[in-house]
């Protein structure tokens, strides 16, 4: 039995990123702004209710964020401003959250980002962090990881202090979405729910969150009526990410790092290439997954990781044997017998 820490402070509500100022520490200094550069020239970005002094640092989230990027940040911040700032704000994705988060751990912790990949290897509390997601699915709002791409690795800096403060809950800072991104990233969460409800590290509180997301993700990618259920999938994420605090993820999310990791995919696109394969391990939700992807005009692309050297496959399967807890929670302690590296290369090649 673990002792789990949650996010303490949440406004949830359309608007809600106009009060974030009031869930910011007192006292002066800066805080700054960690926002998705999809926001500089659009609504959310001409919203962002900053104060004098805070500087407003414009993520490029095209890519998979890395550990070279969470330290440039880093350098740059403290390049930029005087003293420490008061607070961090992520505003954006699973990539602008998570390099906002890791921001806030490496302005008080010595060395580059890289060194705490892993569980527990951070020292000191970061700087107060405050996250607002533009897009539901992922749940770093509520996760205790900032996962970041490495030379030979995409792994999260897990630890209590790379857990937001403080989360804004807006569904309007999701209006306009593409539909893809939206099912994508959607598809983060409803994976993440089935593999920590299929796992052996679920607890019932876990399973509490896990189901309710499950259940708000089938109601808006099964939907029949057009709205974008903007309320359900910011509820959804949220949950999604408490239910993976208090268990894990699986082997779709350990294949998926895999795909990341050597031909850059996003981690939700990834996701479904990877989970529709594997009716094996959760089989009616891969199915149910077919059946929203269908109903949402998203098809999983097939044959991507076609035509890849050996030596890129094999890096592919070193990634994949890294993630040793969601693969214990998604087999249990005999899980490389189970899933040995010649089924891992099988999985690939059906992708
Ligand atoms: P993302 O942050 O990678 O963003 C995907 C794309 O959508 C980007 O091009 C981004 O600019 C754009 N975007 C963001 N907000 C938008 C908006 N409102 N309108 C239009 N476009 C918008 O996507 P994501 O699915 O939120 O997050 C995936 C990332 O999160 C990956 O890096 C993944 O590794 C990470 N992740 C982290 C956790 C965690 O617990 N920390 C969990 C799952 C995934
Ligand atoms: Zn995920």
């Amino acid at each position: 039995m673990r002792i789990f820490k949650q996010v303490p402070r949440i406004l949830f509500g359309a608007g809600g990123l106009a009060r974030l100022p009031e869930l910011l520490p007192d006292g002066d200094g800066a805080t700054v702004w960690v926002v998705d550069a999809v926001h500089r020239d659009a609504a959310v970005g001409a919203r962002l209710p900053t104060a004098a002094g805070d500087r407003v640092y414009w993520f490029d989230a095209a890519k998979e964020p890395s550990t070279a990027q969470a330290d440039a940040l880093r350098d740059q911040t403290v390049a930029d401003l005087p003293r420490t700032p008061r607070a961090v704000v992520g505003v954006g994705g699973g990539a602008a959250m998570d390099v906002a988060k890791a921001l806030s751990v490496m302005l008080t912790n010595p060395g580059s980002s890289a060194d705490y990949q892993g569980w527990d290897l951070v020292r000191r509390p970061g700087v107060f962090k405050v996250g607002a997601p533009t897009l539901s699915g992922s749940g770093a709002e509520a996760s205790r990881t900032a996962v970041l791409t490495g030379r030979d690795r995409k792994f999260g800096v897990n630890s209590d202090y790379s857990m937001f403060d403080a989360v804004v809950l807006d569904p309007d800072l999701t209006v306009g979405v593409p539909p893809a991104q939206r099912f994508h990233s959607g598809m983060d969460c409803y994976i993440h729910c089935v593999e920590s409800l299929a796992g052996t590290m679920i607890n019932e509180l876990a399973r509490g969150y896990a189901a309710r997301a499950l259940e708000l993700c089938e109601r808006a990618f099964l939907a029949d009526d057009p709205g974008d259920h903007r309320e359900e999938l910011m509820t959804a994420s949220f949950m999604g990410g408490c239910s993976i605090v208090n268990s894990e993820v699986g082997i779709c999310h350990a294949l998926s790092y895999g795909l990341s990791l050597e031909l850059g995919l996003r981690h939700g696109l990834a996701n479904c290439v990877a989970f529709d394969v594997l009716d094996d391990y959760y089989g009616a939700a891969v199915e149910r997954f077919r059946v929203m992807a269908a109903r949402n005009g998203v098809a999983a692309p097939k044959g991507l990781p076609r035509g890849l050297s050996d030596e890129a496959v094999g890096r592919m399967v070193a990634m994949t044997l890294r993630m040793e807890k969601p693969l214990t929670n998604a087999l249990g302690p005999d899980w490389r017998r189970l899933l040995p590296p010649e089924r891992i290369v099988e999985l690939y090649n059906r992708m």
